[in-house]
């Protein structure tokens, strides 16, 4: 691959300047992501707390890089994920809250969280109820070690976006305010234009950076 190639993806998305970009590098080499950072590209999104994290580690190098952790996370990889990664974008239960305050905490460090909102109420789906949202949200306003950001959410596989998006946007300014929410996570590769246009401030974008994945 030409060593602009990764530039110039990343340029042709075209994202406002309002809008942060998290380039999604699972499962892709770390010569990758030093090709986006050399670009300007500083956030990278991770799913795979086993492939992350030796990449973290020899990513030493580069300053000021943030990894967002975007994927599933049990419980018992929250001491790790507290202390390689700047957020946690995929929070959906008290358990695993109280697990990253506590890790945070040891690491003396703040951890940025997302909670991962299951907007489609898919039954095979992580991700909390909007219905449930507000409980999530005061237990971790109330840990010490966490900072309450924002929202994430996938919209169901294969179905028209927007209407999600919308739902999502709804519940992010219900909330906004009063819980001095900032980040709106939602949108990547094929629908990120569309988030956008719901107010996403975040979006995640892999394919269209980095190409097919094989897994
Ligand atoms: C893989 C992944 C993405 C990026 O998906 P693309 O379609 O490759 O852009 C975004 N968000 C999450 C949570 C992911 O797991």
């Amino acid at each position: 691959m030409p060593t602009d190639d990764i530039g110039k993806k990343i340029q042709s998305l075209n994202i406002p300047s309002t809008v942060k970009l998290v380039a999604v590098s699972k499962t892709k080499p770390l010569e990758m992501i030093e090709e986006a950072y050399q670009y300007g590209q500083r956030i990278f999104g991770e799913n795979y707390i086993q492939d992350a994290v030796p990449k973290i580690q020899n990513a030493s190098h580069l300053p000021d890089i943030q990894w967002h952790f975007i994927g599933h996370l049990q419980s018992n990889k929250a001491q790790l994920a507290a202390q390689y990664f700047n957020m946690v974008q995929s929070v959906d239960s008290m358990k695993l809250a109280q697990k990253l305050n506590t890790a945070a905490g040891e690491f003396q460090k703040t951890l940025s969280v997302l909670i991962e909102i299951n907007i489609g109420e898919e039954p095979q789906k992580h991700g909390i109820s909007y219905r449930s949202v507000q409980k999530l949200m005061d237990f971790i306003i109330n840990c010490p070690h966490l900072k309450l950001l924002g929202f994430m959410c996938i919209p169901p596989y294969g179905e028209e976006p927007r209407p999600y998006f919308q739902k999502m946007q709804s519940l992010f300014l219900k909330y906004k305010d009063a819980y001095h929410l900032t980040e709106l996570s939602m949108g990547m590769s094929s629908d990120f234009q569309e988030a956008i246009q719901f107010g996403a401030t975040m979006v995640r974008v892999g394919t269209k950076i980095f190409g097919k994945r094989n897994k």
